[in-house]
């Protein structure tokens, strides 16, 4: 079989990879492929998240992002599992107040006494006062990953799987040499999540400061009278979230560990974590019991921002990464603004985002 030869290669299928593919191929006339190394897409980040579109962030660019693909998911609710149930930020009122002012969208104070007759699990839990933001919601995250592929392919984009990239040269062209033989490209896109450093390091493209931080999520169950349309609840002073998942709940309580290998283990500790956090600060669910846990990685860039854009010394070479824990809630903005960058040369449109800021003077 000939190696293929797109115009551009995304490596990486997940929100990242998958996002541009489908914003790109609307703009751009060239051949497109999206390769991963899994056999299914989203098996890592993209498919282990908690699928929370939540505007109410602290950083006013990830917030506008976010904010600028909610219409986005509630157009295509149904065909993306979006379900518009709301969240309720717990904190101090300065905190809150900071968020809402900034906000662009409709945003409530709730006190504690309102907030617990809707979500009773909050009862003994204290907080001072309460942010609701009816917009944000929960994505199928499956739902929206495959919006995305299958929006794109649509469009003519290849996606191919199991293809494993182990090797890079060039770039006139770029010389990709994958699990499946070698492919030949003139632009390459790194949408690798965790591992976008390791595919920068192989182009040698510029080694930008990204780090994955490795979070876990547990799903609990025996948790008394849980309702399906709640909001999600996240607190923001001894962090953590949850939501309704099924009949149980879906727990994160926030856990950052920094890790050598890329490995989606289960921490040894962090049962004992949860189990103290429930009991200090969340005493109705001191008789749930833990069904099930997993970790995936959120990378981020030291800022906390998303790296989208040219890389600053190698040409061809562009960034779609640093998602951190916004890639589901952000994702149709970063294809997005991803593509308009792409497709118009050396312009990156949000310099917030640029890989540039990295660079030495
Ligand atoms: C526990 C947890 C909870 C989260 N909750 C939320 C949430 O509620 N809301 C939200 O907005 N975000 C959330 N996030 C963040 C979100 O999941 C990520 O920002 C997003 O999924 C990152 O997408 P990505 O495409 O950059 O990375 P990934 O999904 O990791 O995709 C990268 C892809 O690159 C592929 N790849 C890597 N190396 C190679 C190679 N050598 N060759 C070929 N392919 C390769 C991988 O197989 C992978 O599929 C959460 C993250 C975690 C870990």
């Amino acid at each position: 079989m000939a190696s293929p030869t797109p115009d551009v290669l995304i490596i990486g299928g997940g929100f990242a990879g998958a996002s541009t593919a489908f914003h790109l191929s609307e703009v751009y006339r060239g051949s497109i492929l999206v390769i991963d190394r899994e056999k299914v897409p989203g098996v890592h980040a993209s498919g282990r998240n908690a699928g929370l579109i939540r505007q109410s962030v602290t950083d006013p660019m990830i917030r506008r992002a976010v904010a600028s693909s909610q219409p986005h998911y509630a157009h295509h609710g149904s065909e993306i599992g979006f379900r518009p149930c709301g969240s309720l930020l717990l904190g101090k009122r300065a905190q809150l107040e900071e968020v809402q002012e900034t906000q662009r969208i409709a945003s409530f104070f709730r006190t504690p006494d309102e907030v617990r007759r809707r979500v009773p699990l909050l009862d003994g839990h204290p907080f001072e006062v309460a942010l609701e933001t009816p917009a944000d919601g929960v994505a199928d995250i499956w739902a929206l990953l495959q919006h995305y592929l299958r929006g794109a392919r649509a469009r003519g984009v290849q996606v191919r799987l199991d293809c494993e990239v182990r090797s890079i040269s060039g770039p006139s062209p770029y010389r990709v040499e994958t699990s499946r033989g070698p492919i030949e490209a003139s632009y390459l896109i790194n949408a690798a999540g965790a591992w976008a450093p390791q595919i920068a390091e192989m182009a040698g493209a510029t080694p930008l400061p990204l780090v994955p931080w490795k979070r876990h999520l547990f799903l609990l169950e025996r948790v008394g009278g849980v309702q399906s349309q709640w909001p999600f609840v996240w607190n923001l002073d001894r962090p953590f979230y949850f939501r309704p998942e099924s009949t149980g709940l879906l727990l994160s309580i926030c856990d950052e560990e920094r890790s050598a290998v890329l490995e989606p283990t289960v921490s040894r500790a962090i049962s004992e974590a949860a189990a103290e956090l429930v009991w200090n600060e969340l005493p109705a669910l001191r008789g749930a019991r833990e069904r099930d846990v997993w970790s995936c990685f959120r990378t981020k860039a030291p800022d906390g921002r998303f790296v989208i854009g040219w890389d600053p010394s190698l040409e061809r070479f562009f960034w779609v990464a640093g998602l951190s824990g916004n890639g589901v809630g952000s994702s149709w903005e970063v294809g997005r603004l991803a593509a308009g960058a792409f497709s118009d040369g050396e312009k990156t449109p949000e310099d917030a985002f640029a890989p540039s800021r990295f660079a030495a003077p």
